[in-house]
């Protein structure tokens, strides 16, 4: 039996807030990324820093379902930071 898609994005989700938490962002609520054609799948934004994560429920091989600056940096930092 396969996970519906709803509980597909919703663990997903769930995964990624917990990840940009971990790193002391305060995400928004998850925004649908689409077009007229298909859904690329669903951004949040840090309120404090505007760093980003995005989940993917179908991504291509050679992409991943979490990513983004906010699940791999830490709240206020950025790439420039010490440079
Ligand atoms: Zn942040």
């Amino acid at each position: 039996m396969s996970e519906s898609e709803t509980n597909l994005v919703t663990r997903l989700e769930v995964e990624a807030l917990e990840a940009a938490r971990f790193r002391n962002h305060r995400m928004s609520m998850f925004t649908m990324v689409s077009n007229d054609y298909r859904v690329y799948g669903y951004d949040s934004t840090c309120l404090d820093c505007g760093m980003d994560v995005r989940v993917n429920p179908h991504p291509a091989p050679n992409q991943i379902d979490i990513g983004g600056e906010a699940v791999a940096l830490n709240c206020g930092d950025s790439f420039t930071q010490g440079n």
